[in-house]
């Protein structure tokens, strides 16, 4: 191999390497869908809201991690866990308190402006 290939194989798997590094620390922006069932299936970065009397009664998400399972997420009554939700103009909620699986992954994060922060 040429000395050229060899450094343009190195920085590519750098890059690879790089991109990996960067999704993890940046995972897509979450945006809100409103629906009026939540989905089977529901896709990777939408969190899924369904509504009672114009208020956010359900949600429910792909779960950030990657591990296939969804989050169900209520925003109306006292029971808990309970969490309230907002969303901006172009979508992106913010759920309060943070969100943690108490099975499975046991992800733990805060979704902020539709951004996920992991809780370590
Ligand atoms: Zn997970």
């Amino acid at each position: 191999m040429r000395l050229g290939h060899q450094i343009a194989a190195v920085l590519r798997g750098r890059w690879q390497a790089i991109a990996a590094e960067w999704a993890k620390v940046s995972p897509p922006t979450v945006r809100v869908e409103l629906v009026k069932d939540r989905p089977q299936r529901p896709r990777k970065s939408r969190l899924y809201v369904t509504q009672q009397a114009g208020q956010p009664a359900f949600g429910a998400m792909a779960c950030p991690c990657g591990c296939g399972e969804t989050l169900n997420l209520r925003f109306f009554g006292e029971r808990r866990p309970r969490w309230s939700i907002q969303w901006d103009r172009r979508r992106r909620p913010t759920v309060r308190p943070s969100i943690w699986r108490q099975s499975g992954c046991r992800s733990h994060f805060h979704l902020t402006g539709g951004r996920v922060d992991w809780c370590k």
